[in-house]
């Protein structure tokens, strides 16, 4: 089981750093952990987690290798920083900064270029989910965003239903399996096999357990609840419930 924290752009770094060593001072068999922590705070937050066997990542990268942008940041800058993978067409970027299939692509493209991993997020609305088209428009977003020629072992999908998304809306546990399975199908179509798939969307202590009882969950991408580290171990405790299980 892969759970990951997503702490957008949370919390203030003083407390950061002890959010951080709390994750760090906790371990959970069969689960591994990865951490999407602001920018500024990567180089810290490798400090914090050395040791700790958590993984680190970026939220988003620019397509480019480098250049005049503004604001952004380089693939090859957040390796520099310590992390080893990145979270690209993570839904709030597709839709405050007008993100579409083929940028995440090109992203994905370059920070594979620079030696990163990358989690590649996909969702339907709620406009799309109840006009039958959820299933239709993940695939699109797969296609669109997962570039040709990816080795499985440097991809992870998340699927998170946009409606779920920091609302506190959970799918439920048939609408996770059905779309699970059509993205493993999806990825067994492109002979992807062994890529772990994701849900996030409003995960909780009070949920995990159940989301994970799902097959084809891998894991999850968590939000607010990872902003506690209490609520983040034990979503983490309820991935290691779910390891064991499954043997
Ligand atoms: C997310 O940011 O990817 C997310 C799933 O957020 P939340 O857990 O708050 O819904």
């Amino acid at each position: 089981m892969i759970i990951a924290a997503n702490w957008k752009m949370n919390p203030p770094l003083a407390e950061a750093g002890a959010l951080a060593a709390a994750y760090a001072g906790a371990t959970f068999n069969g689960v591994t952990r990865v951490l999407f922590p602001p920018a500024p705070y990567l180089v810290q937050m490798a400090m914090r987690l050395d040791g700790s066997g958590i993984l680190l990542g970026g939220q988003d990268c620019h397509q480019a290798v480098s250049g005049a942008h503004t604001g952004d940041v380089s693939a090859a800058m957040l390796a520099s920083c310590g992390a080893g993978m990145v979270l690209i067409g993570h839904s709030e970027r597709r839709e405050a900064h007008g993100e579409s299939d083929g940028l995440v692509a090109a992203k994905a493209g370059t920070a594979l270029a620079e030696g990163l991993s990358v989690m590649i997020c996909v969702g339907e609305t709620l406009d799309q989910r109840e006009a039958g088209d959820a299933e239709a428009v993940v695939t699109a977003q797969l296609d669109g965003s997962v570039p040709d020629g990816i080795s499985a072992d440097r991809l992870m999908l998340a699927y998170e239903p946009v409606w779920a998304i920091g609302t506190g809306k959970v799918a439920g546990v048939e609408e996770i399996s059905d779309m699970h399975g059509a993205i493993r199908s999806w990825l067994a179509g492109r002979g992807l096999r062994g890529v772990p798939v994701l849900y996030g969307g409003s995960v909780k202590p009070d949920n995990a357990d159940a989301i994970f009882a799902v097959a084809d969950v891998d894991g999850a991408l968590v939000g607010g609840a990872s902003l506690k580290a209490a609520d983040f171990d034990a979503i983490c405790a309820a991935g290691t419930r779910a390891a064991a299980a499954r043997g």
